[in-house]
């Protein structure tokens, strides 16, 4: 009954990473993947999650029921405080609503989800007309999460390939110029794949475009203190359309910044408007996220809410955790610098752009988009041992002291053709 079934394509990133399993040359690195390593390639579990796992392996009274459908309630009230802040208005006056969800992943299939069934503007449409406009380029998971549940995602302007920098004005034109009421994805920190952020002027006048047009924010934020090294930091773009009023909604993901890949730890959270959503808004909002979970999963995972939610929760350990994201970040930001030095001061490596190199330190988060065309890309695999996705995106995070003097020599061979 499944001979009609047709052989779907191997996930390119994962793909990528088998090649570089299987290949046995001595320098090989592995810039695909965006997962962080420390200064040794070695996968990094933060000391503060150590602490934690070691509590839990102590704590007897622990069981192994399920948890609320929402999530470990620690976990979940204390989540949407970290991006939104704990003063934030939205909390205060108690119109966000969370719910624990399979890592990012998870939060942005039942944003999409959630919007697909109950976006006013969207009611009694057809897929066709419930768009979801997304970055050109975006991370390539989210075009396919988004038609899986019946949205059809369009892209918007978002990166220059000239300036290898952020096409502003072509994507405010976008933002005036789309139906009023539009849903936009947007990145709230440390952009997948091409690591170019808006300032915060530039978010300012993104922020006025939402508000003019009651545009939806749809924000993911999968590296909160990746970009910058600090949580708050991070979180500004989010805070200052909550602080406009923008209708929106924003997933979390503890896979990045708090080194949870495999326990799929994240949250979605719903802000009801003051007044839009009419009496008893969060409440709704709220029970209707939980059939979501209830169809999906019935009940989320326990081991990394646990985690997670000691750390926000205690101000030590949070303090803690603090300095562990400023050790990732910090690392990252010295591993741009010093490619960045390679490139342009050794090697004299010619650029892919106007503007040199510079891209390599400005870009934020764990990502380069190093401007190399799709036939380099291919050189530094295949002559390298580099391996790299063919839009030119590196991880910066698999970059250390030992392999950047490599990296570097391969991009300048692969730039000298
Ligand atoms: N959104 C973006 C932009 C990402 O880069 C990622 C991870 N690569 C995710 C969401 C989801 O990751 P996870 O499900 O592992 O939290």
């Amino acid at each position: 009954v499944f001979a009609s079934t047709p052989q779907a394509p191997a996930d390119p990133i994962f793909a990528l990473t088998a090649g570089y399993q299987a290949d046995s040359f001595k320098q090989k690195v592995n810039l695909g993947v965006g997962a962080y390593r420390d200064n040794n390639g070695k996968p990094f579990v933060l000391p503060v999650v150590r602490k934690a796992k070691q509590i839990l392996a102590a704590d007897e009274s622990l069981d192994h029921e399920y948890l609320p459908i929402a999530g470990l309630p620690a976990f979940v009230s204390a989540t949407g405080k970290l991006i939104f802040g704990a003063d934030s208005p939205a909390i205060k006056e108690e119109r966000v609503v969370s719910i624990q969800t399979i890592s990012g992943t998870g939060a942005n299939h039942y944003g999409g989800a959630f919007l697909e069934r109950f976006y006013e503007p969207w009611l009694g449409k057809s897929k066709e007309d419930k768009v979801i406009y997304v970055s050109n380029p975006t991370w390539a998971n989210h075009k396919a999460i988004f038609n899986s549940v019946g949205l059809t995602p369009v892209d918007y302007p978002y990166y220059d390939p000239q300036t290898i920098g952020l096409a502003l004005p072509k994507f405010l034109e976008f933002l005036r110029n789309a139906p009023k009421q539009s849903v936009f994805l947007l990145h709230a920190c440390a952009h997948n794949p091409t690591g170019v952020d808006p300032t915060r002027e530039q978010w300012q006048e993104i922020a006025a475009i939402f508000k003019d047009k009651s545009h939806f924010a749809f924000f993911d934020c999968a590296y909160q203190g990746f970009a910058s090294g600090d949580l708050d930091n991070d979180a500004w773009a989010v805070r200052h359309f909550v602080s406009q009023r923008i209708p929106l909604l924003v997933c979390q993901s503890y896979a990045k910044n708090a080194g949870l890949y495999g326990e799929r730890i994240g949250a979605l959270n719903l802000v009801a408007s003051t007044s839009g959503d009419g009496p008893g808004g969060a409440a709704r909002l709220r029970s209707q996220l939980l059939i979501l979970q209830r169809q999906e999963i019935s009940n989320p995972p326990t081991f990394g809410a646990r985690i997670v939610g000691m750390i926000l929760n205690d101000a030590d350990m949070f303090d803690e955790w603090k300095r562990d994201v400023k050790t990732m970040a910090g690392r990252i930001i010295a591993m741009r610098e010093r490619l960045h030095d390679l490139l342009v001061n050794e090697l004299k490596t010619p650029a892919p752009g106007p503007n040199g190199w510079d891209h390599v330190t400005k870009q934020i988060g764990m990502f380069t988009f190093t401007g190399l065309t799709p036939p380099q890309c291919k050189a530094m695999v295949e002559r390298g041992h580099v391996y790299m996705t063919g839009n030119g995106r590196i991880s910066m995070a698999g970059i250390n002291d030992g392999n950047v003097e490599y990296v570097a020599q391969c991009v300048d061979k692969a730039m000298r053709g």
